[in-house]
């Protein structure tokens, strides 16, 4: 991170309540009663009053100005519209938010009520995005989300009438029961939606998720024996891709597709490694300081952040480990990532091992790499986590 990306951060806000939960979801997300709603809000006002001292205590630099916020989760259209606003009154007694700030919140299709809307509006939130996963009502039903294309289509129509134009949908490649034909139908609703940004992501097998944990361990109540194949879920990706693009949503990262003006500019913060406060259960932060980048991470806990201020988990990045976090994070981005940029932020030295990592996976196919530019190949999107291992040094792959 260079010293100008100090005049700004991103502030994302973790609301962690679902009105039920999805068999695929491995978030920090759950259903609470309202009480717990009010509370938590209570503690990230708490949070956001403290986080300067915080900061400081750490030896990092927390930017006065905003350009992005991100409500994340959860579903956070689920909060009480009286919580929302008393949360934007808090971030703008701490902070300065740009008059063009990118604001966005995730909302669950079927979960806006018009008085929320209304307090979205007020508050300036001027990006939704909308978890939908799947235009096919029966396999929107089986994965746990309660909404039906119908309803989606009605929410996309009163966003844009309350003036919120953009609006990013969520597909996910790979939920019980998909077929081709199906993701087919997802995707050219999405396209007909006319949304100008979309992400698609395939299914994460692992032990948080319900469905995972069946995939793993064996069942049938989420129908994991109908979970498509490996090479079905990279099929239907690659689909994506076309489509999307057919469409006139450009992939810009691996998972991201917008229209030209309309990639996340919060979201980049994270691949572009600038500055970010995160803030509420389960989230994370990057901020520059006296020893580089300070990464912290906040408790997965509810309980215990609803109890009171938690210690943050913090790591100053060495060198190496920031030059590695640019060569990964980077060659998410169609982008790229650009070798002279690097080696000025970090010397010829640190890079150079890199750069022979880059050449070999070039010759492999992964990589598309002319000496200058590194960019991930169709192929290399697919095997991505494999491609990015190879930026880890030894020792910290030994490390797990
Ligand atoms: S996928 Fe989204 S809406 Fe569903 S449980 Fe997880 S956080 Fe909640």
């Amino acid at each position: 991170m260079t010293g100008n990306h100090r005049l700004a951060m991103g502030l994302y806000i973790s609301i962690p309540f679902c009105r039920s939960k999805c068999t695929y979801c491995n978030f920090s997300s759950g259903v609470y009663p309202a009480a717990a709603h009010s509370r938590y809000v209570e503690r990230l006002i708490e949070d956001l009053a403290g986080a300067r001292a915080w900061a400081g205590g750490a030896g990092a630099e927390l930017p006065e100005r905003i350009d992005s916020i991100y409500l994340g989760g959860g579903t956070p259209s689920l909060l009480a519209p009286g919580l929302l606003a008393q949360l934007f009154a808090a971030i703008r007694d701490g902070f300065e938010i740009d008059s063009d700030a990118e604001i966005t919140m995730e909302c669950a299709p079927g979960q806006i009520a018009g008085a929320m809307l209304e307090a979205m509006t007020a508050c300036a939130v001027n990006r939704v995005s909308l978890g939908v996963q799947s235009f096919v009502d029966r396999e929107a039903h089986e994965s746990g989300r309660l909404h039906t294309r119908a309803v989606v289509e009605d929410d996309l129509r009163r966003l844009r009438a309350a003036g919120i134009v953009n609006l990013n949908i969520d597909l996910i490649a790979g939920l019980a029961g998909q077929t081709f034909a199906s993701w087919e139908e997802s995707l050219q609703a999405l396209i007909a939606c006319d949304a100008p940004h979309a992400s698609v992501y395939m299914l994460e097998v692992d032990e948080d998720s319900r469905l995972g944990r069946e995939l793993l361990a064996g069942g049938a109540r989420y129908r994991a024996g109908l979970v498509p194949t490996d090479d079905a879920i990279a099929r239907m990706y690659e689909r994506a891709l076309e489509q999307l693009e057919a469409g006139g949503l450009k992939q810009y990262e691996i998972s991201n597709f917008s229209r030209p003006g309309f990639a996340s500019r919060h979201n980049l913060r994270y691949w572009r490694r600038r500055p970010y406060l995160g803030v509420g259960l389960d989230a994370s932060s990057a901020l520059c300081g006296e020893h580089g980048l300070l990464r912290a991470a906040t408790t997965g806990d509810l309980e215990a952040y609803l109890a009171g201020p938690q210690a943050i988990e913090k790591t100053w990045l060495t060198a190496a480990q920031q030059h590695e976090e640019a060569w990964f994070l980077g060659l998410r981005l169609n982008a790229g990532v650009n070798v002279a940029e690097l080696e000025q932020e970090f010397g010829r030295d640190l890079v150079a091992p890199a750069i022979v990592t880059a050449q070999r996976l070039a010759a492999d196919g992964l990589l598309d790499f002319d000496g200058d530019t590194a960019r991930l190949t169709a192929q290399g999107r697919l095997l991505s986590n494999d491609v990015f291992q190879e930026f880890l040094t030894e020792t910290e792959v030994a490390a797990g």
